[in-house]
């Protein structure tokens, strides 16, 4: 059984991580531990998902001494030309709101017709080992921005649609359908066959 620290600080992610990694993957031959309360939150002040991956899984290696498995993830939006990119979760500003960064995001696409709408996004799952080493796997996946919010989810999930789930935003599917179609399903699947063959 190895144990490893699961870095992610975001309760929804972290939820969707286990989630992932537990369905059919990882066999029970693993155990995610929670991110230990008393590391502080890690600054994401890297220029890509991967710095920003690494930054997160490498703080949880110093604190614990355990291998640690992080994810990030930017929103990519041709409009924007790739904004806000990777820096999605401060899109509307630094303490800003899932529901901010929604609205402006609506704001800022408004009155485009869908063909301009597109976007992507991008997670980089990330595990990095006590001795430096690492197995790295990235998910992408494609849709367009809603023209307005619908649904129960968490951040751009009320207004993402991605282009293969017959028109839904993610926010109006189950989660398991979401992970077979989402960018951090579609990483964290690629991360588990990569450790599984090392
Ligand atoms: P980070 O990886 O924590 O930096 O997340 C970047 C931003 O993208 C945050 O605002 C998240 O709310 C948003 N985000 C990340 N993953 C998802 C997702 O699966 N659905 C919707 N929003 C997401």
């Amino acid at each position: 059984m190895t144990q490893y620290i699961l870095a992610s600080a975001n309760p929804d992610k972290a939820q969707e991580i286990r989630e992932i990694l537990h369905s059919e993957l990882l066999h029970g031959d693993i155990e995610l531990l929670p991110r230990p309360t008393h590391v502080p939150d890690v600054v994401e002040d890297g220029e890509t998902l991967e710095d920003n991956a690494r930054l997160k899984a490498k703080a949880l290696v110093e604190a614990t001494g355990l291998p640690s498995i992080a994810d990030d993830t930017g929103l990519e939006v041709d409009a924007l030309d790739g904004g806000p990119g990777v820096h999605a979760a401060r899109y509307a500003g630094e303490n800003a709101t899932y529901e901010d960064n929604q609205r402006k995001l609506l704001a800022a696409l408004d009155g485009l017709p869908d063909e301009k709408r597109g976007a992507r996004f991008r997670t980089i799952a990330l595990l990095r080992n006590p001795d430096g080493s690492e197995v790295i796997a990235e998910g992408v996946v494609g849709g367009i921005i809603a023209a307005e919010a619908k649904g129960d989810g968490w951040g751009y999930d009320p207004i993402f649609i991605p282009n293969e789930g017959a028109g839904r935003r993610f926010a109006e599917m189950s989660s398991e359908e979401k992970h077979k179609l989402s960018h951090r399903g579609r990483a964290f699947r690629k991360l588990a066959d990569l450790i599984g063959s090392n």
